[in-house]
């Protein structure tokens, strides 16, 4: 497998001036996200901070984002990463394929999502966002999936083919068609994860529900699930003023290391990020 310099995660301009100085800077990048890039970008109707861009709007920023990547010959890898393991010489980034770097560079936005009672607790211990890292666990299990992502469909599918049946909690619609007949909607809202030692089941209005294993999905995963011992501060990833992190040959920038929210506040410290993990690649070397 081929293992990159630097590894960014995130499609927004934090992650997108981090890919653009570490290709100056001739570094091997693998820039991991959505191709759309960021909705926080195409979304915004008028943007009137940004240097140089008096009166643009989030779809105009978001083509000059664009050209100035195919400028550079970025691509990006359309995935999106669950886990990130540090390895001790490289990390390990999971999504639907799984991919190596030396360094890693965090540029995953700010994440909303409110954990369910008792995800914390089990993750790990029969709770876990990653499909293709753990489905193989429950191979003839009957699991559920907690889901709150909209691109959950292939994760669910690629689950049934291994597991005896899964029943999906949190999005109760079913236009996602299943094709595997083993899956079957609860259409209840889970209310927590209860267990001993690892998860048994999981509440909702009706009862306790018991289970061999829970997935949880969701699109913004928290920075902490994300790379497990990463050190936060307030819910914001803790960077110093070089956007290292606590782990080493692991950088943080955008949104994600705290306010205040801006556009060019999350390039800058994509800039940044770049520059440090260069550094730090050449000390290495
Ligand atoms: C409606 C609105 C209007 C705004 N207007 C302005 C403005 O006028 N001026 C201004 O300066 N700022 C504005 N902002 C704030 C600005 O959008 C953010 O500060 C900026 O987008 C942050 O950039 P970022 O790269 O850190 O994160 P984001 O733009 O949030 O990008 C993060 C990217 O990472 C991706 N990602 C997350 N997790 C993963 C994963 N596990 N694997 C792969 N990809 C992942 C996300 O899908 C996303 O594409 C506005 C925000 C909103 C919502």
């Amino acid at each position: 497998m081929e293992r990159h310099d630097i590894a960014i995660i995130g499609t927004g301009p934090a992650g997108l001036e981090a890919a653009l100085t570490a290709k100056i800077r001739n570094k091997s990048i693998l820039l991991i996200g959505t191709p759309e890039l960021s909705e926080k970008i195409s979304k915004t109707h008028s943007v009137k901070n940004y240097l140089g861009l008096p009166e643009t709007d989030g779809t105009s920023m978001s083509q000059a984002f664009k050209k100035h990547l195919e400028s550079l010959g970025i691509e990006i890898t359309d995935d999106r990463i669950k886990m990130v393991y540090a390895m001790g010489k490289y990390f390990s980034l999971q999504g639907k394929n799984t991919y190596e770097a030396k360094s890693v560079i965090i540029a995953t936005g700010a994440t909303s999502g409110k954990l369910l009672e008792g995800e914390a607790e089990f993750l790990g211990r029969g709770v876990s966002y990653c499909a293709t890292c753990d489905g193989n666990f429950y191979k003839g299990a009957d699991i559920s999936v907690i889901s709150f992502s909209k691109e959950d469909k292939e994760e669910i599918e690629f689950l049934a083919s291994l597991a005896n049946s899964v029943t999906v909690y949190g999005k109760n619609d079913d236009e996602r068609n299943f094709s595997a007949g083993n899956i079957k909607t609860s259409g209840e809202v889970p209310a927590r994860i209860k267990g001993g030692m690892k998860a048994q089941g999981i509440e909702t209005e009706s009862g306790f529900h018991e289970t061999a294993g829970i997935f949880i999905f969701r699109d913004d995963i928290s920075a902490e699930k994300l790379v497990p011992g990463l050190e936060m501060e307030d819910g914001k990833i803790k960077t110093d003023r070089q956007m290292r992190t606590n782990l080493d040959g692991c950088f943080a920038c955008g949104d994600c290391t705290g306010a205040p929210f801006q556009y060019i506040k999350a390039a800058g410290e994509g800039n940044v990020a770049a520059l440090s993990a260069c550094q730090w690649l050449s000390r290495q070397d």
